[in-house]
């Protein structure tokens, strides 16, 4: 925990302070629960989950006194009351297998790495992963996922830079069935600024895999830049459109004052939270624990 603990500061400091400068009024009143839910929304929180703390906080402490600290604990137990719904861990569970995990995500979001460090946590716990390299249209897209792939010590479909990535998700899929793979988690493009043919392309590889599998894709998992703020959230809205959109990954909680985007996004969409990233070793994705990071940030 101390890595999350350590991952969450800046956000922490940036939101404890916007609370210290609100609870030197002691007194729950009107005026003082506006100030909350301003330094709620300033601290990247989002303004329906800024009034929905609001509003419970007035439920049950309005007019009471209340010390600085008794303020940031009844906050982090209104932000844990968000966060637990779509705490949903990633279980691998397809019959039959393989279980077909597509990863979504704008170029730079930390896609790559998140799938090295979602496919390092599944061969920790005994799956046998495949490795699709559907992103071919950045040059360097496939050479990082092959390096990747040879550290972590799983296998690649790869094809060449500018290939279709319906037919390397197509012999992945054939791949994973012929070798009794558990997970076949697939890279793709992330090319936002040309929305119909990223369209395109995503639709293509669903239409390809519904045919070897009509329940395929079992995930379809945006990855998240929180470093982005409220643009994340933007991100959900659009790629939800194009892609469907089945959980999320928010990386780069380390080092970023704007982790209360986690918060936001608990809060408008609802979908699954299942990792966090914490850092750019493989080791650093996390299982979703809604108590623990709404205590480290509040
Ligand atoms: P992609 O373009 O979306 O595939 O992004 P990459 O996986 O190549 O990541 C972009 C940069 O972000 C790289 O330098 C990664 O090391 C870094 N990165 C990815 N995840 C994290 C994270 O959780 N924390 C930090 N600090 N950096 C990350």
């Amino acid at each position: 925990a101390d890595r999350l603990l350590g991952g969450f500061r800046k956000t922490s400091e940036r939101l404890s302070a916007n609370l210290t400068e609100v609870a030197t009024k002691a007194r729950l009143d009107d005026a003082t629960l506006d100030d909350v839910e301003d330094a709620l929304i300033s601290s990247d929180l989002g303004p329906s989950a800024a009034a929905r703390i609001r509003e419970r906080l007035r439920a049950k402490r309005f007019g009471l006194e209340i010390s600085e600290t008794e303020l940031k604990e009844a906050v982090a137990e209104e932000i844990a009351a968000i966060l637990r719904p779509v705490a949903i861990p990633l279980e691998i569970t397809a019959f039959p297998r393989p279980q077909v995990i597509l990863v979504i995500g704008v170029n730079g979001s930390g896609k790559t790495t998140t799938i090295a460090k979602l496919a390092h946590w599944l061969v920790e716990d005994d799956y046998g992963v495949l490795l699709a390299a559907g992103d071919t249209f950045r040059a360097a897209a496939i050479g990082q996922l092959a390096t990747w792939a040879d550290r972590i010590g799983v296998p690649l479909v790869r094809g060449p830079e500018g290939g279709d990535p319906a037919s390397i998700v197509f012999d992945a899929v054939k791949q994973a069935t012929d070798t009794g793979i558990d997970a076949l988690v697939v890279d793709t493009a992330g090319r936002l600024q040309n929305k119909r043919e990223l369209m395109e392309e995503l639709s293509k590889i669903r239409r390809v895999l519904g045919k070897l599998n009509p329940e395929a894709p079992h995930d379809v998992l945006l990855v998240l830049d929180a470093t982005n703020g409220q643009n994340a959230l933007s991100q959900i809205e659009t790629f939800k459109e194009v892609a469907g959109v089945t959980g999320l990954i928010m990386t780069k909680l380390d080092g970023t004052a704007r982790g209360g985007v986690l918060v936001a996004a608990a809060e408008q969409y609802g979908l699954p939270i299942h990792a966090i990233g914490v850092g750019e070793t493989i080791d650093d994705l996390r299982p979703f624990d809604p108590d623990l990071v709404a205590r480290v940030i509040a």
